[in-house]
């Protein structure tokens, strides 16, 4: 029988597989395979799609981070096994539905405060031109650009909040793989470039004016610390004509 590491590794690898490349393969066959369709629903219908080879490279980059995520998930588990005994994420029999929806919406406030925190940290001018520039060279994003990213940004916006949060609040390795296929797939979706709702536009828009504010998935942390892209842009400190990153010395 496989090993609980084994595992846990193998779902998580999968569930990557299933909800995030699968549906971002058809957010980005969409455009080529339905031209006109794409074009009413897309949020900036101006913008060419990336090319092949340009595509070929954000791939490349997301299988590094996802290694560099599997590599640090065998670490935490290791550690974690050594120090406490036990396994991150409890193995057994999958939980209840409503215990599976408790340990999510226990996970979506803390991952939301964790990727907050680290997203705002790499919006600082040093930050971003060394490490989040990288991300924001989409500024129409497309679905797998959600994972295009320098690795120590992967690390501190995608495997810290995803990761973390399961960990705090006890949750089963099933809870913690549905976790992980909820995130993928709403990251696949914000990024997507189509209009499928108010969060997608609004990262939309965090990438198209790219630089302050609308740091949050949800509004509500940029409401509470005032970092609304609106009152930002109101504020005149938006993109500066002359400065690609937008950010003044
Ligand atoms: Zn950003
Ligand atoms: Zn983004």
């Amino acid at each position: 029988m496989a090993s609980p590491l084994l595992l846990e590794l193998a779902g998580t690898a999968l569930t990557q597989l299933l909800c995030f490349w699968l549906p971002s393969s058809v957010y980005l066959a969409t455009p080529r395979l339905f031209p006109a369709f794409a074009r009413r629903h897309k949020t900036q219908p101006s913008q060419a799609e990336p090319t092949a080879s340009e595509l070929q490279h954000c791939a490349k980059v997301v299988l590094q981070n996802q290694l560099l995520g599997l590599s640090l998930q065998t670490l935490v588990h290791v550690v974690h096994s050594t120090l406490l005994g036990a396994a991150p994420y409890a193995a057994g029999p999958q939980p209840s539905p409503l215990g599976l929806v408790r340990d999510i919406a226990l996970c979506i406030p803390l991952c939301e405060c964790l990727f907050y925190g680290m997203h705002s940290l790499l919006h600082r001018p040093a930050l971003y031109r060394r490490i989040h520039k990288i991300h924001h060279s989409f500024t129409a994003p497309v679905a797998l650009a959600a994972q295009y990213a320098h690795p120590l940004e992967h690390v501190l916006t995608c495997f810290v909040p995803i990761m973390v949060p399961p960990l705090l609040v006890r949750a089963s390795v099933w809870s913690m793989w549905t976790f992980v296929g909820t995130v993928g797939f709403e990251s696949a979706t914000l990024h997507s470039g189509f209009k499928v709702g108010l969060l997608a536009e609004r990262h939309d828009r965090h990438h198209e004016v790219g630089v302050r504010g609308g740091y949050g998935t949800f509004a509500f942390l940029d409401w509470v610390f005032g970092t609304e892209m609106r009152s930002v842009e109101a504020a005149g400190k938006g993109r500066t004509e002359g400065d690609e990153t937008g950010y003044r010395d």
